[in-house]
């Protein structure tokens, strides 16, 4: 099972190597930011490492919303970004759900994100195949609840996407962690990547922050039961630089084995 971390962009395959890290993730430019990705100096080390390479997308993509101001700028980041990760040899890049401003919106947000997809497939497909992400806050979310994943995947499931799920993000959303990935797999039919985090929130709350596996609110066995039930790479999102995460891919590591 590859174990890895999300890590500052800086120098990610140094990263890498004092975590121990099978896989990485990292942003492409500052995340809060409508910036389209620069080339990078490292792509051809990072397309040659042994280490796998994964891209989050920005925060501010938001390709459900019904604001034309953001939904437009949104796809055209996601495809920009979606390159930019080709060029580093990414597995995927990972974009969260999104959500509607209104909850009448839902249905045009699931076929804003079937547009988006169309948008790409228009312009010869997605250059890195897209993990949508589970989210965990918010009242009109795409993939927070699974009755609202499963419409988003009604809309776009025609279309090649992947799915990543977050194990803080279920958690604090709502989701049970027992029985999720048969639940997901109902739903998707895959499962691409884990992000293996604890929560610092209990559960439905509806909060968004990451824990180490030994620290929050999730019994750290439900993580490594979630790992081995979807048998996927997982990386940590956790706090505490190379050192918490070493100890939570060791954590995981030794349970895993
Ligand atoms: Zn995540």
């Amino acid at each position: 099972m590859r174990i890895g971390a999300h890590v500052d962009p800086a120098e990610p395959l140094a990263e890498a190597a004092a975590r121990g890290a099978d896989l990485i993730q990292f942003f492409l430019t500052d995340p809060q930011g409508w910036i389209d990705p620069v080339d990078r100096d490292d792509a051809e080390a990072l397309r040659s490492a042994e280490t796998d390479v994964y891209i989050h997308a920005p925060y501010r993509i938001n390709v459900a919303s019904s604001n034309n101001r953001i939904r437009i700028p949104s796809r055209k980041l996601l495809f920009s970004h979606a390159a930019g990760a080709a060029k580093v040899g990414a597995k995927g890049i990972i974009v969260h759900g999104g959500h509607v401003e209104k909850a009448d919106g839902l249905a045009a947000g699931f076929d804003n994100w079937r547009k988006t997809f169309a948008y790409a497939a228009d312009q010869g497909g997605f250059a890195t195949p897209v993990l949508i992400e589970n989210t965990a806050g918010g009242d009109n979310a795409c993939a927070r609840r699974f009755d609202n994943l499963a419409r988003l995947w009604d809309a776009i499931g025609d279309y090649e996407v992947g799915f990543c799920l977050d194990t803080c993000h279920a958690f604090a959303g709502g989701e049970n962690l027992l029985d999720i990935v048969d639940r997901v797999k109902a739903i998707t039919g895959r499962i691409d990547l884990i992000h293996a985090n604890n929560s610092r929130d209990g559960f439905d709350s509806g909060r968004d922050r990451h824990d180490n596996m030994t620290a929050g609110e999730i019994d750290p066995e439900l993580i490594v039961a979630v790992i081995r039930a979807a048998g996927a790479p997982a990386l940590v999102e956790t706090p505490g630089g190379a050192e918490g995460q070493t100890a939570d891919i060791n954590y995981l590591r030794e349970r895993l084995a």
